[in-house]
């Protein structure tokens, strides 16, 4: 049977709740664990996609690996975010943000400047990397998972085939490759995810062990995995992680069904 794994987080299903259990969890004991930094560099990689360099002695040998998360504190709230680059010599870490413009972590990092102070909880593991070194990798996602793309493909060996697609707005097509990533862009259509499927449709899977990385929005998350298990050769892992989710969807519902598929 192939490795269906399926990561849901609890901090993903309260951070979108917003439920004011994890707003006490939050409020004191937690945040005393908070590493501090300070915003060193912001580009913006295209108009809605933006990195942050958070910098600081604090950041010099930081426990970090490629997948991992953090949380940034934001006014009262955390929110999850996947530290793309980091060098734990000179002490910086790379965050790339989607700035969807609706919420206290988008705000902040729309507003931040440089110089600017910023908190957030130490890497923890979150999506898992390759433990072995497959033939081939596959990422797709969207531009939340800018971030999280960089730092998986990036600790590849060079000899491992790289294929993948980041599905963002036309509007953002250039963040993809101005972050450096040399994966497709899909240019979203009406519905989120469509364009990654109509990519996937497309393709044709290289030959040998491959490893395929899911992440993004939710519902989408789950018509790939739905999709790739329908076509993808036999010899596949596969790792999903939802980053976030439409408001109105069903979450909950798909994913049951995301668990339900892994019994096929
Ligand atoms: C492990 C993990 C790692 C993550 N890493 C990153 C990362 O590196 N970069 C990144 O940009 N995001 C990342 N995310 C996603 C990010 O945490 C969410 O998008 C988060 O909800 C943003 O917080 P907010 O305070 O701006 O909005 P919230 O207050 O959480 O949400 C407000 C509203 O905006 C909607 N919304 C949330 N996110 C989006 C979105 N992306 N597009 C459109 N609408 C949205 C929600 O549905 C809600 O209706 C990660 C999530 C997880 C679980």
């Amino acid at each position: 049977m192939r490795d269906l794994a399926v990561l849901v987080e609890n901090d993903y299903h309260n951070q979108v709740g917003g439920s004011s259990n994890m707003t006490v969890m939050h409020s004191s004991k937690k945040r005393r664990d908070l590493i501090a930094a300070t915003v060193s560099e912001i580009e913006d990689l295209a108009p809605r996609v933006r990195r942050v360099r958070f910098a600081g002695s604090s950041l010099v040998g930081i426990d970090w690996k490629p997948g991992q998360k953090i949380k940034v504190e934001a006014g009262t709230k955390m929110r999850s975010y996947t530290p793309a680059r980091v060098d734990t010599k000179a002490g910086w870490m790379d965050v790339v943000f989607f700035l969807h413009g609706n919420g206290p972590a988008s705000l902040w990092a729309s507003s931040v400047c440089v110089g600017q102070s910023a908190r957030f909880k130490r890497p923890v593991k979150s999506m898992p990397s390759a433990k072995k070194t497959p033939d081939w990798a596959m990422f797709l996602g969207d531009e939340t998972a800018i971030g999280l793309a960089a730092a998986l493909l990036e600790d590849l060996p060079e000899t491992v085939q790289v294929v993948g697609a980041i599905e963002v707005d036309a509007l953002d097509s250039e963040a993809v490759e101005a972050f450096g990533l040399t994966l497709n862009v899909a240019i979203r259509q009406q519905q989120h995810g469509a364009a990654l499927l109509k990519w996937l449709s497309k393709t044709k899977f290289p030959e040998g062990r491959g490893m395929v990385w899911l992440s993004g929005e939710a519902n989408s998350v789950r018509a790939l995995k739905l999709a790739l298990a329908k076509r993808s050769p036999p010899n596949v892992k596969f790792r999903t992680k939802p980053y976030w989710k439409n408001k109105g969807h069903a979450h909950r519902k798909a994913l049951e069904n995301m668990d339900h598929l892994s019994h096929h």
